[in-house]
């Protein structure tokens, strides 16, 4: 279930070792539907291959296949044409329709697919990614969607052009937003939580030590130096305690901007070490109070608060799945083979993150999570 990267990219492994695969939703729809346009991506070229098993459809075959011109940072919609691309090479027979409902029918599935046909399949694959879970504080939820949004609600943020907006949030979504707004006139303040804001690409230097990069960092381009390399072994990190699991985690996946933007943002103010402590709209407006008491009043407040996993949202599972289905923190608990408590149901991408750690959150995990799934197929 799911044709993006991890979707895509399973199916490729898979059908590579003859096992039969059926995969079904819209190609690349989040990155196309839920992303700004003139976002670029935060991960780097290496990164932000979708993984296939003879490494034939990666973004430099994309691009002498096709004759795209991009380099890093890869613009938004380069990425979502080579995604597209890797799907018709791949798996041209896709189908496009959304599954509506999950069930075990002895040992089978059985799903139910929108148009109201019905397949059956051994195993399952949720690579549905996080689509379902855009997460914000509780202030912003009581405000009406024409007034408050989340980052995720957006694809063109042209139509704030000339008005005010306070995005919140300190990370990657927050401020790309924030220099896209900026872009188009609007006049933007960035409001966070965080004491400092963080670049991505600070200490680039590291990057260029030779043999010693190597052993600092792994290709993945997931966290910081030393934690890089951790991250990518998921079998390895999966065995640590599992309150440093968390600690490495977070620290893997904390909010920061990549370092080129940073002249972008220069005349956009930044409101650090605050909080939104209430939000009420008057009229047309949004009025706001911060922790500190200051107050604003704006045309609409853009909401950058990320993803919180809670599998009680996926719609189209079962009650007796949902029962079944263990979890923690919201996360389906998963053991080899990216296996869930219901036998032959498979979580990858973001869900899988609880179990494998901060690597399943990115592209570059697919490559782990497809050869993963091999095993248990
Ligand atoms: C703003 C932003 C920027 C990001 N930038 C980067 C980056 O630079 N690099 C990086 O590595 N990661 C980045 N990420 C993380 C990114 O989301 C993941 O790396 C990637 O999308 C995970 O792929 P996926 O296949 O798990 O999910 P998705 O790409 O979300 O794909 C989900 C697929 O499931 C399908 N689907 C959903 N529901 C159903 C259903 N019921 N039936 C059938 N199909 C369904 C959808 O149509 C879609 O095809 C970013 C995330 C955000 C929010």
């Amino acid at each position: 279930m799911g044709a993006g990267p991890f979707g895509l990219s399973a199916t490729a492994y898979l059908r590579n070792k003859g096992v039969a695969v059926g995969i079904f939703g819209e190609p690349m729809s989040f990155w196309r539907d839920h992303m700004p346009a003139g976002m670029f991506l935060r991960s780097n070229w290496a990164a932000s291959h979708i993984a296939d098993p003879r490494a034939k459809y990666t973004l430099d075959h994309f691009k002498a296949e096709t004759g795209a011109r991009f380099n890093q940072p890869i613009p938004l919609q380069n990425f979502v044409d080579y995604g597209n691309w890797f799907q018709r090479q791949v798996v041209p027979d896709l189908h496009r329709e959304q599954v509506t409902g999950l069930a075990k029918d002895g040992n089978l599935f059985r799903i139910a697919l929108a148009d109201g046909q019905t397949v059956r399949a051994g195993r399952v694959i949720v690579a549905t990614g996080i689509a379902p879970f855009p997460w914000m504080p509780r202030e912003f939820t009581l405000l009406p969607p024409t007034h408050a949004t989340h980052s995720s609600d957006h694809r063109d943020l042209s139509r704030f052009r000339g008005q005010e907006v306070l995005v919140v949030g300190g990370g990657q979504s927050a401020l790309d937003a924030a220099r896209i707004l900026h872009g188009f006139e609007a006049k933007v303040e960035v409001v966070a939580k965080q004491k400092v804001l963080r670049w991505v690409g600070r200490n680039a230097w590291l990057h260029h030590l030779g043999p010693i990069s190597k052993c600092l960092y792994s290709n993945y381009d997931v966290g910081p130096a030393g934690i890089s390399r951790l991250v990518g072994f998921p079998n390895l990190f999966r065995r640590l305690p599992r309150d440093l699991q968390d600690r490495i985690g977070r620290r893997a996946v904390r909010p920061a901007g990549t370092g080129w933007q940073r002249p972008y943002l220069a005349k956009v103010p930044i409101t650090l070490n605050r909080q939104v402590a209430s939000a009420r709209t008057v009229g047309e407006k949004v009025h706001l109070r911060l922790s500190d008491s200051s107050e604003r009043v704006v045309d609409h407040v853009i909401v950058a608060t990320g993803y919180r996993v809670d599998a009680a949202r996926y719609r189209f599972f079962s009650p007796a799945i949902q029962q079944t289905l263990q979890t923690r923190s919201g996360y389906p608990v998963l053991t080899r083979g990216l296996e869930s408590s219901v036998a032959g149901l498979h979580f990858v991408g973001k869900p899988a993150a609880w179990s494998f750690g901060p690597l399943l959150n990115f592209i570059s995990g697919a490559n782990f999570a497809s050869l993963e799934l091999l095993r248990a197929f």
